[in-house]
């Protein structure tokens, strides 16, 4: 059931049609789809929800699609994983970890985005499409373009992992390595999408792909058993998930799906060598002053965020605050996630995890609320970044006599708890 009424401008109001748009001719406000609520009000309903595929598509009632999903069948319904020895560490409660980290198909909350925008693309007609990508949105076009049989065109800066690129190239794009930032691939690919007219999953069709970032805000609203958490932490590289999450929820309360009202607190997290949508949040400044990135977190290293002041106005609009890390507090971060909770994440977990812990240090979110950490990438992607910080523990010879002499030089105790 297709409930889109258009698009919509964010700043003026003016409506447009569902087309291949994003901004509006009158203002420069960026475009944003526009749902018919009324209809949707007691028709969208928990069990029509439960009942429907374990994916992101059981929420296609607020997707902006007119047909069947095209390509990313298995996307979503990530783990909403209760971690219990992490909130031990962290001297929190009640801690939950939304785990993206095993997204289908590419290991990322990108797949979200993307299985709408490539859906979106094949009902536009688009042969080719394109995105300027600081890795995890490069893996995820590329994948769902082979899906759908579309040619696929991805740019990101020359520098990026390995992991980024080895699970781009696997799908056979044209992959463009450019040698700038991803501010700089960003103002490339804007000329490139006029001049060329391609599905730019990221310019003409930003307003849909948007859209999916909300799934990630559904699912840990329905995994909780329709309810919100006092606390949520994002990630935020251009900014647009933590919007997208607030809406999600936002529109779960408005159609009367919540047990209670929405009072979640939504948290920012950031690198310090990138972080300029916090900055401005601890500043208290409307105005997002662009940087250049200095940072492991690649993921999240963009430097003039598209969506930076909207980000801004939810997080203090909902109460929230937010953080930076540091690149030793990102490593930090993600070892702890996995040494208490068996995640292997990319930085930007390590960005979350490290953000949250100054939070919970600050008072900020108080030990005794729940908390959502957005574990948003797979780190596998990204093991140069915490591959010098660990070493095998002991090399021997295939012997016990090696192994027991290794033992005592190591010094390493079994513990009773190993043990039982
Ligand atoms: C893209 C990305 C983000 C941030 O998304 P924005 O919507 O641009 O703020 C967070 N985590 C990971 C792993 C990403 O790839
Ligand atoms: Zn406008």
């Amino acid at each position: 059931m297709a409930t889109v009424r258009g698009l919509k401008c964010r700043e003026c109001g003016r409506p447009y049609p569902a087309d291949p748009l994003h901004v509006c001719e009158f203002c420069f406000g960026p475009l944003e789809v526009d749902y018919d609520y009324d209809r949707l009000r007691g028709t969208l309903t928990r069990k029509a929800i439960e009942s429907g595929p374990p994916s992101i598509w059981r929420y296609r009632a607020l997707l902006p699609i007119e047909g069947d999903p095209a390509v990313g069948l298995h996307c979503g319904m990530t783990p909403l994983v209760r971690a219990k020895n992490l909130a031990r560490a962290l001297g929190m409660r009640e801690v939950y970890v939304k785990n993206d980290t095993v997204n289908h198909p590419s290991f990322s909350f990108k797949d979200r985005v993307v299985a709408v925008a490539i859906t979106k693309a094949l009902e536009f007609d688009f042969k080719v499409v394109a995105c300027a990508s600081t890795g995890n949105l490069a893996n995820a076009v590329a994948a769902h373009a082979a899906e759908g049989g579309l040619q696929s065109f991805v740019f990101m800066p020359a520098d990026l992992e390995q992991g980024k690129v080895i699970g781009t190239l696997i799908y056979s794009p044209t992959l463009v390595a450019v040698e700038g930032n991803y501010d700089e691939v960003n103002r490339l690919c804007s000329e490139v999408a006029d001049k060329y007219r391609w599905a730019f999953v990221n310019i003409n069709i930003r307003p849909y792909y948007a859209e999916g970032s909300k799934t990630f805000g559904y699912e840990i609203a329905e995994q909780l058993g329709w309810r919100t958490p006092q606390h949520i932490v994002v990630p935020a590289a251009g900014g647009s998930l933590v919007i997208k999450i607030w809406k999600g929820l936002k529109e779960f309360e408005r159609l009367g799906l919540l047990s209670g009202p929405c009072a979640t607190r939504m948290h920012l997290a950031q690198a310090e060598g990138c972080g300029p949508i916090v900055t401005a949040i601890k500043e208290n400044s409307e105005i997002i002053k662009p940087v250049k990135p200095r940072t492991i977190a690649k993921s999240l290293a963009i430097g003039n965020p598209a969506d930076g002041y909207y980000a801004y106005k939810v997080v203090k609009g909902s109460g929230g605050h937010g953080e930076h890390a540091s690149d030793d507090e990102i490593v930090e971060g993600m070892k702890l996630l996995a040494s208490t909770e068996g995640i292997f994440a990319e930085t930007a977990g390590g960005v979350t995890v490290a953000a949250a812990k100054r939070l919970i240090e600050q008072g900020r979110i108080p030990r005794d609320e729940s908390l959502v950490l957005c574990i948003t990438g797979n780190g596998l992607k990204t093991q140069e970044a915490v591959a010098p910080s660990l070493k095998v523990s002991l090399q021997i010879k295939p012997t016990l006599r090696s192994f027991d002499e290794s033992m005592t030089s190591h010094g390493i105790e079994v513990t009773p708890r190993n043990l039982s």
